[in-house]
C-alpha cells in the first residue's frame, strides 16, 4: 500500500514544541503533523521524501492575532497614506508626504472619475505632517458636487468634503459629539468615531472598515498574508451576518485558500441577547479553516487621532480627552453578558484609561461568574503600566500588543501625543511578560503592513521610523517575539491546539524563512526571506 506520508526536511526547524525544540525533519499525514526529529524519521514514518526546502528553516506558520481582512478590499480605492506601501499584487504604492500631496492626488482623482461617483481614497494621517490638519475648505477646493472621503489610516477617523456633510445632516448646530470643530465653532470636515462615521458611510455608501466581504477581497488578504508567512489571521471585526459569513465559508471552503481565518464578531450590530445567540450558533459551523467564537468590542478610539481615552496626565500636547466608544456603564453590561454566555472578548483599548476601564469590567465579570481560561483580551492595550498589567494577569486576561506602533507612530507619541516617559512604555512587551500576561504582538493590517518578521522586529529594536530606540527596557529577545507571532498569538484565540506550534497531531502549518529569526543579527530579523507557506502539509510558493 502506497504511503500517504510526506516528509519535509529543512536545515532547521524550529519547532516552539518543547519536548523537541529543534528538528530538520517533519512528517505530515492527512495535513497534521505526524511526527518530527532528525533523519530517523525517514525510518520510523516511511513516506514521500520532499527536500525542496532542504537548505532553509522551517518555523510554525505566523498567526496574525489583530488583522482585518478588509486589508483586500482597501486597495479598490487609492492609497493616500505616507509610507510607501505594497498591494495584493506586489506593486509598491508611494506615500504622499503633505497635505497638498494628497490634495493634489485627489484633484487627479476628480479629473477622471465619472460626474456622480463618490471619491474615497484611505491610508491618511496628518500627524506626519507636524501640525495642519485637513480641512473642509481643503476638500471643498477638489470638489463641490461630488462626496469626497479621506479615510484615516487609524479605521477611527474619515475628512470629508461639504457635500458628504451635507448628505449625512451634519450642520454647525448638531450637537454630537465625533464632529471636530475650527476655533469659530464651525465645522472642519473631520469625522471621529463610530456614530457620525456610521451616517457617513450611509451617506457616501462607503463603509471603510465596515464594508461586507466578499470572496476576492479575502483571495487578495490570503495573497498578502501568504507572502509574509502567515498561515492563520484574525478578522476581528467582522458583522457576521449572513453575506459575511456566506463569503467566508466560500473562500475557506476552497482547497486552494491559503489561510486560516478566525473572524471576531462586531458586538455592536447586534442586542446582547441576538448577539449571544449568533456567536452560538456560529461556533458550531467551524471548520479547519475557519473558526468562530470570538466577540469585539471597541472601548475607545486612536492615540495619534486624539480620540483615545488617556488617564492623568493626558495628552501630552495638551488636546482634550478622547472618546468613549460605547457609554461604560452599557459597556460593563455588555462585558458582563457576553463573558457570562461563555464567549471570549477581544476588547480595543488604546488609552490607559481605557485599558484600565476594561481591566476592572473583566474582574468584576469574572468574580461574579468565575469562568476558567476564558482568555480575553485586551487588544492594542498600548499605553498600559505594570500595575494595569498585574491586574490583567490576576483576572486571567491576555493582551496582544501593537507592536508595529513604535515604528509608525513612537515619534509622534514621543513629541505629541504621550511624550517621552509614557512612549518608553507603549506596547510594553516586556512589561506584560514580566507580570504574566499571555503575549502577542500584530499589525492591525491594514493599519500597518502585515508582516510579522516586521513586527517581530518591532518588539525586538523598538526602533522608531527615524531610527532611534524608543523605551530599551521594553525590548524582548527573538525567541519572545517568535513566540507572540506564532505559539503567544494562537493562545490568545484559543487555538494553540491546533496551530502556532509544531507537534503530533496539530495541523502541519509553517512559514518557509531563508534564515533562522533566533540566530541572525536581530536588526535584520525583518528582512529575512519569506520562501513559502505549508499549510495543512500543503505547499504554496510565495506569490
Ligand atoms: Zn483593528
Amino acid at each position: 500500500m502506497a504511503s500517504n506520508i510526506r516528509i519535509f526536511i529543512a536545515r532547521r526547524i524550529v519547532t516552539l514544541n518543547r519536548s523537541i525544540r529543534r528538528a530538520t525533519h517533519l512528517a505530515v499525514r492527512d495535513g497534521r503533523v505526524l511526527g518530527l526529529g532528525g533523519a530517523e524519521i525517514c525510518d520510523r514514518f516511511p513516506g514521500m521524501v520532499d527536500d525542496r526546502f532542504a537548505g532553509d528553516v522551517l518555523v510554525p506558520g505566523f498567526v496574525e492575532g489583530h488583522g482585518h481582512t478588509s486589508a483586500g478590499l482597501m486597495w479598490r480605492d487609492p492609497y493616500a497614506g505616507f509610507f510607501p506601501r505594497v498591494g495584493p499584487d506586489g506593486v509598491r504604492h508611494e506615500g504622499l508626504t503633505s497635505i497638498a500631496a494628497v490634495v493634489a492626488k485627489l484633484r487627479a482623482l476628480d479629473a477622471v472619475l465619472p460626474a456622480e461617483a463618490p471619491l474615497v481614497v484611505w491610508g491618511f494621517d496628518p500627524i506626519y505632517f507636524g501640525g495642519p490638519r485637513m480641512t473642509l475648505a481643503d476638500l471643498d477646493g477638489v470638489s463641490t458636487t461630488r462626496p469626497v472621503l479621506v479615510a484615516h489610516i487609524s479605521g477611527h477617523i474619515h475628512n470629508v468634503n461639504s457635500v458628504v456633510m451635507a448628505r449625512a445632516g451634519f450642520s454647525r448646530d448638531s450637537n454630537l459629539d465625533g464632529l471636530l470643530r475650527d476655533a469659530n465653532g464651525d465645522l472642519a470636515g473631520e469625522v471621529q468615531g463610530p456614530a457620525v462615521m456610521a451616517r457617513v458611510a450611509r451617506a457616501t455608501g462607503h463603509a471603510g472598515l465596515q464594508r461586507i466581504l466578499d470572496v476576492p477581497a479575502l483571495w487578495d488578504y490570503a495573497a498578502i498574508a501568504r507572502r509574509v508567512g502567515v498561515t492563520t489571521s484574525t478578522d476581528l471585526v467582522n458583522a457576521l451576518d449572513d453575506p459575511n459569513v456566506a463569503a467566508l465559508k466560500a473562500a475557506t471552503a476552497d482547497a486552494a485558500y491559503p489561510i486560516r481565518l478566525v473572524p471576531a464578531m462586531r458586538a455592536r450590530d447586534y442586542s446582547v441577547p441576538d448577539g449571544v445567540a449568533r456567536i452560538t450558533a456560529l461556533r458550531g459551523q467551524s471548520s479547519d479553516k475557519l473558526h468562530f467564537g470570538m466577540v469585539k468590542l471597541v472601548a475607545d478610539g486612536s492615540i495619534q487621532g486624539f480620540t483615545a481615552r488617556l488617564r492623568w496626565p493626558g495628552y501630552h500636547n495638551g488636546r482634550p480627552n478622547g472618546l468613549w466608544y460605547i457609554a461604560p456603564a452599557e459597556f460593563e453590561q455588555i462585558v458582563t453578558a457576553y463573558h457570562h454566555a461563555g464567549a471570549q472578548l477581544h476588547i480595543h483599548t488604546n488609552g490607559d484609561e481605557a485599558s484600565d476601564l476594561a481591566t476592572d469590567m473583566v474582574s468584576r465579570a469574572v468574580a461574579a461568574h468565575p469562568r476558567p481560561d476564558h482568555r480575553h483580551t485586551l487588544q492594542h492595550c498600548q499605553m498600559a503600566d505594570e500595575a494595569i498589567f498585574r491586574r490583567m494577569a490576576a483576572a486571567g486576561m491576555c493582551v496582544n500588543l501593537f507592536a508595529n506602533h513604535i515604528h509608525y507612530w513612537g515619534d509622534q507619541h514621543d513629541a505629541v501625543t504621550m511624550g517621552p516617559s509614557r512612549a518608553a512604555r507603549l506596547d510594553a512587551c516586556a512589561t506584560a511578560l514580566a507580570c504574566g500576561v499571555p503575549l502577542a504582538i500584530h499589525s492591525d493590517t491594514p493599519v500597518t503592513p502585515l508582516d510579522p518578521l516586521f513586527t517581530m522586529s518591532c518588539a525586538v529594536n523598538r526602533f522608531t521610523a527615524s531610527g532611534r530606540v524608543l523605551g530599551a527596557d521594553e525590548r524582548i529577545t527573538p525567541a519572545q517575539a517568535l513566540h507572540a507571532v506564532t505559539l503567544g498569538s494562537a493562545y490568545t484565540l484559543k487555538l494553540d491546539h491546533l496551530v502556532g506550534s509544531l507537534d503530533v497531531g496539530k495541523f502541519a502549518d509553517c512559514a518557509v524563512l531563508a534564515d533562522d529569526p533566533l540566530e541572525v543579527d536581530p536588526l535584520t530579523i525583518k528582512d529575512i526571506p519569506v520562501r513559502a507557506t505549508i499549510l495543512g502539509g500543503q505547499v504554496f510558493a510565495a506569490p
